[in-house]
């Protein structure tokens, strides 16, 4: 059975732009896996990875338990962007992060949300005196609206249409 997931949260790996450059998104779970477990703790604690150029890769299961924020372990969803160091709470993504990063991000978040549609969107900074992610996610979201309003407006043109065509047969008076 599925896990329920009542929250999706952002985060960075506070390294700068040019952290492991030539190297795979997959290379840097790894890298940051081993400094993880240098530290004692249970290794790479996010569910993905999102890169500089907006490729990805998978960390914990999504339902498995994560390492990522305290009390938040369970029943959450965690993601990380390649970036942010010296990042501030009150920064603009785009100040710390990629076009290609935002694609994916909004793309992943919006799949997300498709599938556990009553989870909330946060930034780690939310639950915690924490940068991390380094930017306001709530203003983000604001900003960066998800495609999840155009369904409904089709399946409304469709029942007017459909609600026109039984008027045309049965002489609507209203
Ligand atoms: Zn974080």
């Amino acid at each position: 059975m599925a896990t329920e997931i009542h929250e999706i949260f952002v985060h960075c790996t506070a390294t700068t732009p040019d952290w492991m450059l030539m190297r795979s998104a997959a290379e840097k779970v790894a890298e940051i896996d081993r400094w993880h477990k240098a530290r004692g703790w249970a290794g790479f604690g996010y569910n993905e990875l999102c890169d500089r150029d907006g490729s990805s890769a998978k960390g914990r299961p999504i339902g498995a338990q994560t390492a990522a924020v305290v009390g938040h372990n369970r029943n959450a969803v965690h993601l990380v962007l390649v970036g942010g160091r010296g990042s501030d709470a009150s920064d603009a993504f785009s100040d710390h992060f990629t076009e290609a990063q935002r694609e994916w991000l909004l793309a992943r978040l919006a799949e997300l949300k498709r599938k556990y549609p009553n989870a909330t969107i946060r930034g780690h900074n939310e639950v915690a005196a924490k940068a991390c992610p380094g930017f306001n996610v709530k203003d983000f979201m604001r900003q960066n609206p998800l495609p999840t309003a155009g369904a409904p407006k089709q399946v409304e043109r469709k029942r007017i249409s459909l609600l026109g065509i039984i008027k045309a047969i049965f002489g609507g008076q209203s």
